[in-house]
């Protein structure tokens, strides 16, 4: 074994944790890329509750960033997360965060793909956040490629995650 010696003082994970953590990372991308609602049960309706509370909590700061609080919620969220099992050094605890993290990308992809399109149905009954944005930005002809690269994104990150806890796991 060669590994790089930051990574010495991470506690190993038992195969059983990594195959869960395995299965959990094909369970999110399996919805996300092969189902027409691309929403993962629990998970999502979780981060949904976050991208709610993100926008009053923002728009308490500045009523023009406020479209930008649900998707900076349901980001900051699994970070701070992952950056505290980082800190204790929680192997397993840091690799489920980015999963959790690589779910809210492909959500926020999920999202965006739908800025011109419309068709997700709205919770709070509010503007679309990605017509919004896109718009301001001047990328809204964009909206499914753009959406489309968050996904992959997510996706990258969550095969990171798991090669990462197979990294890691206890060999004995
Ligand atoms: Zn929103």
């Amino acid at each position: 074994m060669h590994q790089e010696t930051d990574d010495n003082d991470w506690p190993p994970i038992s195969t059983g944790v990594a195959i869960a953590l395995t299965l959990f990372a094909a369970w999110i991308a399996w919805q996300h890329f092969l189902t027409a609602d691309a929403w993962v049960f629990i998970v999502d309706n979780a981060n949904l509750a976050l991208h709610e509370a993100g926008h009053p909590i923002v728009g308490l700061l500045s009523s023009r960033l406020m479209v930008y609080g649900g998707t900076i919620f349901q980001l900051l969220f699994p970070m701070v997360f992952a950056h505290y099992f980082l800190r204790e050094r929680q192997s397993s605890g840091w690799a489920a965060s980015l999963l959790w993290l690589a779910d809210n990308l492909m959500n926020v992809g999920r999202y965006m793909k739908d800025a011109r399109a419309g068709e997700l149905p709205l919770v709070g009954g509010g503007d679309h956040d990605w017509t919004e944005i896109f718009s301001r930005w001047g990328v809204l002809a964009h909206d499914i490629r753009i959406g489309n690269g968050m996904k992959i994104l997510g996706l990258a990150l969550a095969v990171y995650a798991v090669w990462w806890a197979w990294q890691h796991r206890n060999h004995d």
